[in-house]
């Protein structure tokens, strides 16, 4: 056995994912397996106190089972900003009841145990780092293309995350500056042209066309150009449909001017991509390739191993609990 393998030691580690819609609190061992996992629907629209009731739900849940004996720390995912260092709630969009809120103050009182927090896409990112695709590597990037685009960076196992928390929002790095608004105020963000949303919204617009009312998308949707979704695109690109091919190699297009970029700036060891629309554009790996001999100034670019994330919509929850490993020694 490695001895130096992280949660070597075997305490379970516990994470806790906050989502809009639910919450997932779990147990996950030491080769980054999920043991156990408690859900409950979140309330992200009634009062601080109202939000907490279900995490403390979900966490009472895994501290009942016996397995959670030795559990020694309370990792935290937020699907937003959140200051890492105090454990407070700046700002997440999906969940408005909380605002400057002391999380892990809170989560402490009532459990009596350690609390250590972060965002959603940086954790995923040390998931990766610590279990995943990503373990071996001195420096990675992740990035995950879903509904929106979140994106993480670890480099020499530990979470970059900038002054405050607020760093690695690389979903909303412009593009291109006369682009369309994007949900966080600015223009052209990458989330605005290759997210999942961004996908399904020129889906939408092509769909309408005369062209496009002869295409799968439309027949898969069944005539309801509202219906179109990025799915549906992925499943009419799977029909060779061309509309949908078309639509999703400018997705990839644009994903790699913004992955070019990342190389020139980061220049690290591995890339990894999660969600659904990530694991289509990685299917799109040579036109991924042909972009970034355009938009990636780094000569040795293509040394920089483009791979799927080993973890999908658990990620946020196994990163929360790699948070413990620092106090499992
Ligand atoms: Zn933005």
């Amino acid at each position: 056995m490695d001895a130096t393998r992280p949660g070597a030691n075997g305490n379970p580690l516990l994470g806790v994912d906050i989502g809009g819609t639910k919450v997932a609190a779990g147990l996950v061992d030491s080769r980054g397996r999920i043991l156990l996992a408690r859900h409950r629907r979140m309330v992200a629209r009634g009062t601080p106190q109202e939000g907490l009731e279900p995490v403390f739900a979900s966490i009472g849940e895994v501290l009942d089972d016996p397995r959670a004996k030795r559990v020694h720390t309370i990792g935290v995912s937020v699907p937003g900003w959140v200051d890492p260092g105090r454990g407070i709630v700046l700002r997440a969009a999906n969940i408005p009841c909380w605002r400057n809120f002391p999380l892990a103050r809170k989560i402490r009182r009532r459990f009596q145990l350690p609390v250590r927090t972060g965002n959603d896409g940086n954790l995923a990112a040390l998931a990766e780092a610590t279990w995943g695709a990503g373990r071996g590597y001195a420096s990675l990037l992740y990035v995950t293309v879903g509904t929106g685009v979140g994106t993480g960076i670890v480099i020499d196992g530990r979470l970059y995350s900038g002054r405050a928390g607020g760093a690695v929002e690389g979903g909303h790095l412009p593009i291109n500056f006369r682009g369309p608004r994007c949900g966080c105020g600015k223009r052209g963000c990458a989330e605005a042209y290759f997210s999942g949303t961004a996908i399904a919204r020129r889906a939408r617009r092509l769909a309408a066309t005369p062209a496009g009312r002869k295409s799968k998308l439309f027949d898969l949707a069944g005539g309801k150009i509202r219906a179109v979704t990025a799915e549906t695109v992925a499943r009419a690109a799977a029909e060779d449909d061309p509309l949908a091919a078309r639509i999703l190699d400018e997705a990839a297009g644009y994903f790699a001017i913004w992955l070019g970029g990342m190389i020139d700036l980061l220049e690290p060891g591995v890339i990894i991509i999660g969600g659904g629309m990530g694991r289509l554009m990685l299917s799109l790996r040579s036109r991924l390739r042909r972009g970034l001999e355009a938009w990636a100034a780094n000569p040795r670019r293509e040394e920089i191993p483009l791979v799927a994330a080993r973890y999908g919509a658990d990620s946020a929850l196994v990163g929360a609990a790699a948070l413990g490993l620092a106090d499992n020694e």
